[in-house]
């Protein structure tokens, strides 16, 4: 497969994928494609399209397992999409940001330099703002549906950009209507805060920090909570924890000894060794709870 893309833009071919993934997994893509701004996002999913290619669209990779056969296709990385605005009006205090702003950023941007309140519980999550709209991100009592107000995106089957607000985001745990529509590519969003006191939100921050340090494995490679939280008042790390699955290990993958929710990369992990313990991690927490787990981390190609 060979496609032409605009000269302009930034290309890579054969990319190691395990570059831009947190768990350090992934073969190769065939197209690794970095656009700056819409009209070169749009221009890249078009040639691919076009050509009836493959298509990915990936933020920062903090919440994917790459293929180790990699992507024979084109995969779009938005990370230098990333212009933010700031507007104060009579109605409230809004911000416009690019698809591949570093949430953490905006978070740490928006309350120590403008004393906005409300991106606290983002503070730390290793994402964009796109990855973090498409699943509705969240964290220490906060979501990402708390903030957006609306968000404007890329419909490739009819080339049209449209806006949606924030009822039609479809919001629930983990799930925004974009998952139902892995075709949509998010541009922008638009959230509103609330005027704050710098200091406060910084401590705020500070303690969402910290407890991350404290309880997760930042030392490894990973990809965050494997499976999303069964409902009620369960929770997938406890589960598996009881389930005496710390420490289980196939090749380089490890279900984490730290905190049980995430699976670790402990050295040369494959994405086949990731597979084979999300597999036995559910089996036996079904076997032993009855509680079917549901994958969070996403497998591409899915
Ligand atoms: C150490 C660690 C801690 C974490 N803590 C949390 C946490 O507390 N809470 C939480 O919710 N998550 C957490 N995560 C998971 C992850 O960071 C979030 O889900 C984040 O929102 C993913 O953003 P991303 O840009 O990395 O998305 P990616 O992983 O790149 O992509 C995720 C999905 O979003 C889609 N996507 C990304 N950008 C776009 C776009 N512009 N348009 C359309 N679709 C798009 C991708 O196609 C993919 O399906 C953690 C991960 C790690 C590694």
């Amino acid at each position: 497969m060979r496609l032409d893309f605009d000269n302009t833009l930034e290309v890579l071919e054969n990319e190691p994928l395990s570059k831009h993934s947190s768990f350090k997994i992934g073969g190769e893509a065939r197209y690794a494609i970095f656009p700056k701004s819409k009209d070169e996002l749009i221009s890249a999913i078009e040639t691919v399209t076009r050509n009836n290619a493959k298509l990915a669209i990936v933020g920062n990779g903090s919440n994917l397992l790459f293929d180790d056969d990699g992507f024979d296709g084109a995969i779009i990385f938005t990370k230098s999409m990333s212009s933010t605005e700031y507007v104060h009006s009579a109605s409230g205090t809004f911000i416009r940001a690019e698809c591949g702003k570093s949430l953490t950023e905006l978070a740490s941007e928006a309350g120590k330099k403008h004393s906005l309140a409300g991106l606290e519980f983002a503070y730390g999550i290793p994402g964009t703002l796109g990855g973090a709209v498409y699943m509705n991100a969240g964290a220490y009592g906060g979501q990402m549906s708390d903030v957006v107000i609306e968000t404007e995106y890329f419909d490739p089957s009819n080339n049209e950009i449209k806006v949606i607000d924030k009822k039609e985001h479809d919001f629930s745990y983990r799930h925004s209507v974009f998952e139902d529509h892995p075709e949509y590519v998010i541009l922008s969003t638009l959230l509103e805060l609330k005027e704050g006191n710098a200091e406060e939100i910084f401590a705020a921050m500070s303690k969402n920090m910290s407890a991350r340090k404290e309880k997760q494995p930042l030392e490894y490679p990973n990809a965050g909570s494997t499976f999303k939280r069964p409902g009620g008042n369960l929770f997938a790390g406890k589960l598996i924890e009881d389930s005496g699955l710390k420490g289980y290990t196939v090749g380089g993958a490890q279900v984490s000894e730290k905190h049980a929710g995430f699976i670790i990369n402990r050295g040369g992990a494959t994405c086949r060794d990731v597979l084979a313990v999300i597999e036995h991690t559910k089996n036996t927490v079904l076997e032993k709870f009855g509680v079917e787990l549901e994958c969070e981390v996403i497998y591409i190609p899915r």
